[in-house]
């Protein structure tokens, strides 16, 4: 069997379901399992509608809530007819029902808890998978509508919660296994589950990805399919460069790492029930039904190019921190890393040296305060408006010369670098340039480790020139830790930085 999990863009109106269902037929010998998102936006309606009621605005939560439920009306109106949509209408409406009733429980204790928007939010996905279920049967699939609170178990970490797994496969086996058996299709909503006694939980935003790989893993799918609206991850972000290209496979370490670094498509950790399972998990873009899209896996072949994809995260700061006279290294760099640890900073990138240490932040999660803290010990300067670039390959281990070839590249574009890392995960090497030459940087790159196809011949030589020019790279001087933080599961191991 194969699970194949759809987003909100996906089945955001009539005409996007109707190319979902489509889709399903076109696998339906291969038994899948249809796990669905809240249609477009509707679980950030959700929220606000929520705080609004909290605040006490119960009318303008009513009249929001109002508008999702015509929303969701004329969806299954336009995908089922007067008739049958009029027969789901009561499954429908008994949700809004449930929903008014909690506004207004909302609007009169004035409080939102995590518990209490578990069970607003479980909403959106349980009125779409409703939908969708009912516009495959009109379309000849056998689909049967599953509660996935019935089938995926967690703790109880109200609006992020961790699936319980043995409890998930022996409850997901005995309600979808039966389906399967009949050859009927099951279609359950993503992001929601329950706490072992029963309470909704959800599995943090964007969950559905997480919901498709949990429910694969429970059932040993042979495959996974996430289908989105871009064709798979790509090469390079494709507005900053036109000869963008889909990555036909990727290791679930490189996915993690782009992710990490700015890729946007999904957090590869969700696929990590997968994964650990052995489960190839493939991106597809659900506006293309012959999509090849990017296959993930633990281990990804080897490909042509060095370099899996190039990534740039914008809206970076460089805070320079200089040991003031007279303090004592050791207890400079302590007094440092302490302060990053009381203000719980997520650092990208570190160079340090004797003195002096510089590192990176996303400049709108930099608190003042760190400053103010790190202004007690040492002189602090800040750079805003700069950009991490990082190229992700797992082929990049132990090959000489590549960090040359990088910074060549980077150089015939009359960039100039910042700060540098080489993980030492040693599956990236990245760089942090000022915003404005993101683009050309990147262009610039892009052209060089990933030549348009024809001028593949050229271009190789091209490479070896500049590798024999430089033989040693600029990377190793000044070594470093580099701060872990546990965003992503590459993350934890990167090291060794070097300022230029
Ligand atoms: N609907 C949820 C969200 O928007 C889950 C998802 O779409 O993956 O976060
Ligand atoms: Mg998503």
């Amino acid at each position: 069997m194969i699970v194949m999990k759809f987003g909100g863009t996906s089945v955001e109106s009539a005409e996007a379901i109707e190319r979902v269902s489509k889709i399903v037929g076109s696998r339906s010998k291969e038994s899948p399992v249809v796990v669905v998102s809240a249609m477009a936006k509707v679980t950030d309606q959700l929220v606000a509608m929520g705080n609004t009621a909290a605040s006490g605005d119960c009318g303008e939560a009513l009249a929001s809530l109002t508008a999702l439920r015509d929303r969701h009306r004329d969806t299954a109106k336009a995908l089922l007819g007067e008739k049958r949509a009029a027969a789901i209408s009561p499954r429908l409406n008994a949700h809004i029902a449930e929903l008014e009733n909690f506004l207004r429980g909302l609007a009169a204790v004035r409080e939102l808890t995590p518990r209490g928007s578990d069970y607003l939010l479980s909403f959106g996905e349980l009125l779409s998978s409703i939908i969708v279920a009912d516009a495959f049967i009109v379309r000849g699939l056998n689909a049967a509508w599953v509660d996935s609170r019935e089938c995926l178990v967690t703790d109880a970490t109200h609006t992020r919660a961790l699936p319980q797994m043995s409890a998930t496969r022996e409850k997901s086996k005995k309600k979808i296994g039966p389906l399967l058996a009949k050859k009927r299709v099951p279609v359950m909503g993503g992001f929601i589950a329950a706490s072992v006694d029963g309470v909704p939980t959800t599995l943090g935003r964007g969950g559905s990805d997480y919901s498709a790989a949990i429910v694969g893993a429970a059932l040993d799918a042979d495959r996974i399919e996430i289908w989105t609206d871009v064709e798979g991850m790509m090469t390079t972000d494709p507005r900053l460069c036109p000869g963008a290209r889909t990555i036909k496979q990727i290791s679930f370490n490189e996915a993690a790492e782009l992710a990490y670094f700015g890729a946007k498509v999904l957090h590869p950790a969700t696929l990590l029930p997968a994964i650990h399972q052995d489960i190839p998990v493939y991106v597809l873009n659900s506006r293309n039904i012959k999509s090849t899209g990017t296959e993930i896996t633990a281990q990804a072949p080897r490909s042509r190019d060095v370099f899996r994809a190039i990534t740039a995260k914008k809206g970076i700061s460089i805070v320079n921190v200089v040991a003031s006279r007279g303090i004592m290294v050791h207890g400079f760099l302590r007094s440092v890393f302490e302060a990053m640890d009381r203000h719980e900073a997520s650092v990208d990138i570190v160079a340090i040296s004797e003195v002096s240490m510089s590192f990176t932040m996303e400049t709108k999660r930099l608190p003042d305060a760190l400053l103010k803290d790190l202004e007690e010990i040492a002189d602090v300067t800040c750079e805003n408006e700069q950009a991490i670039i990082c190229l992700v390959g797992e082929d990049i281990h132990g090959k000489p010369g590549i960090a040359a070839s990088v910074f060549n590249t980077v150089a015939n574009a009359a960039v100039n670098i910042r700060m540098i890392s080489q993980g030492a995960s040693e599956i990236n090497i990245s760089f942090v340039v000022q915003e404005s030459d993101v683009p050309r940087v990147v262009r610039h790159l892009h052209d060089y480790f990933f030549p348009a196809k024809a001028r593949v011949g050229a271009s190789s030589a091209k490479r070896k020139t500049v590798r024999a020019g430089n033989s040693t790279n600029g990377s190793a001087s000044k070594r470093s830790q580099r701060g872990t933080n546990g965003r992503s599961a590459g993350s934890a191991k990167r090291a060794a930085a070097a300022a230029v």
